[in-house]
């Protein structure tokens, strides 16, 4: 968000009845049809946001609206007393697309499915080990696993834990991709080792596949559990079901969420059998998780990137979104980087990104950023090359403004353009 957008935030506040905690933009959307979405005057946007990677088939995907459409009339709720034949089916896909895991438990937010992963690390060492002093996890800065006390925690970013104090114990935080701190922050009280295979909120970076091999080696010589928080990353976004299909493991414990009900609110953990027996009956529940409106939600989504081969296309606009950008940063000295994994992409740039996105927006292009300097595409999944050429093309003319605001700022006596982000 620029200056004057923080002005006119703090002014609407006053006037508000909700909460504060949210650095909004000025826009209200009000209708979503495929890649597009109308603000309140009824101005078009190509939504390359996509509800920050939720939306991942566009907005209102026919095969998932006609699912929630068909349970809206047979039921909403019954909750979790009862036998549950949709979220069986959902589980059912899920194990099979996961190459290995063989338990899903549904709950209804990345978070929650993450403070799920970690009760289940506790819970296994706890009961089904007899190893109660092994309790600790060790995280990543710049990670982000989520905002309740234990996933604030474990994530590696100061400004979420900023005055939460006392935070829980038992997490432990070393730099992303460095061995030897990882090795050394191993002690007998550590239980897991926690990651995203891309982090997404933390600067789209990538994590490079001979650190995981060794992560993943050195999980088997320590007797660790192996948790992949795949909530941004997970169902396609990055080209394959699950991220780490394309580094070649599997992991003990894998957490979704985002993508899975394409807006509908559902997260879930998934785990091998022989962990997911410590959450023993009335050890771990929740009233809303694995609805049935949710479940509808899952398998439309499921079923349409099968159908229409989805993954095949991620991989394939993805490379040529990359190819463009790369292009783009040959001309343009603001852009610094491009990096990420399928369609998650970042453009890392030499100054903050809230006026690109600014002016991306008024251009009618909704984009997003990971940290202050660091540009977040999220296209959706079935998103076309005409759709990134146009993106691409606004993005220069976008920066090309910039450069020339920043250099009329230097003449002027002003310093660079600065801004304040989300
Ligand atoms: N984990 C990752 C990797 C995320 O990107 C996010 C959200 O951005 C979360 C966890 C938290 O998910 P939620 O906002 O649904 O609680």
């Amino acid at each position: 968000m620029t200056t004057n957008e923080n002005q006119n935030q703090n002014q609407q506040n006053k006037q508000s009845h909700l909460f504060s905690n949210y650095a909004r933009w000025p826009l209200a959307i009000v209708r979503g049809e495929g890649h597009y979405v109308w603000d309140e005057q009824g101005k078009k946007y190509l939504d390359f946001v996509s509800g920050i990677a939720v939306t991942s088939l566009g907005h209102v995907p026919p095969a998932v609206k006609a699912r929630v459409q068909a349970q809206l009339d047979t039921l909403w709720h019954s909750s979790n007393l009862f036998q549950h034949p949709l979220q069986e089916q959902l589980a059912v896909e899920l194990c099979a697309l996961s190459g290995g895991l063989d338990r899903v438990l549904f709950v209804n937010s990345g978070a929650e499915a993450n403070e799920a992963a970690i009760k289940l690390v506790r819970r296994y060492m706890h009961s089904i080990r007899g190893q109660k002093e092994r309790y600790e996890i060790i995280t990543f800065e710049q990670s982000f696993h989520g905002r309740t006390l234990a996933t604030l925690t474990a994530t590696g970013q100061a400004k979420v834990k900023d005055g939460f104090a006392p935070l829980p114990e038992g997490f432990v935080t070393v730099p992303y991709q460095d061995m030897e701190a990882l090795k050394q922050a191993i002690t007998p009280g550590t239980a897991a080792i926690m990651l995203e295979l891309v982090q997404g909120e933390g600067g789209v970076n990538p994590a490079d596949a001979d650190w995981i091999k060794q992560v993943k080696e050195l999980c088997g010589q320590h007797d660790l559990l192996l948790v992949i928080d795949e909530v941004q990353t997970g169902i396609g976004r990055t080209g394959t079901w699950f991220a780490y299909q394309q580094y070649d493991i599997l992991p003990d414990i894998v957490t979704i969420a985002k993508g899975l009900g394409s807006g509908f609110p559902v997260g879930a953990i998934m785990a091998r059998e022989y962990l997911a027996e410590a959450f023993s009956a009335g050890t771990h529940g929740t009233t809303f998780g694995g609805n049935p409106l949710a479940m509808a939600a899952g398998l439309g989504t499921l079923e349409t990137i099968r159908d229409q081969e989805i993954l095949d296309q991620v991989q394939r606009t993805g490379t040529y979104f990359m190819q463009k950008l790369s292009e783009l940063k040959q001309h343009s000295p603001l852009v610094k980087d491009i990096r990420g994994k399928g369609l998650l992409i970042g453009v890392a740039m030499a100054m903050p990104v809230a006026r690109v996105i600014e002016l991306a927006r008024e251009k009618g292009v909704l984009l997003l950023s990971a940290g202050t300097n660091v540009l977040r595409i999220l296209p959706p999944l079935t998103v076309t090359t005409q759709e990134i050429d146009h993106a691409v093309g606004v993005l220069a003319s976008v920066l090309e403004e910039v450069q020339k605001e920043a250099e009329s700022n230097i003449a002027g006596g002003s310093e660079e353009v600065k801004s304040p982000v989300r």
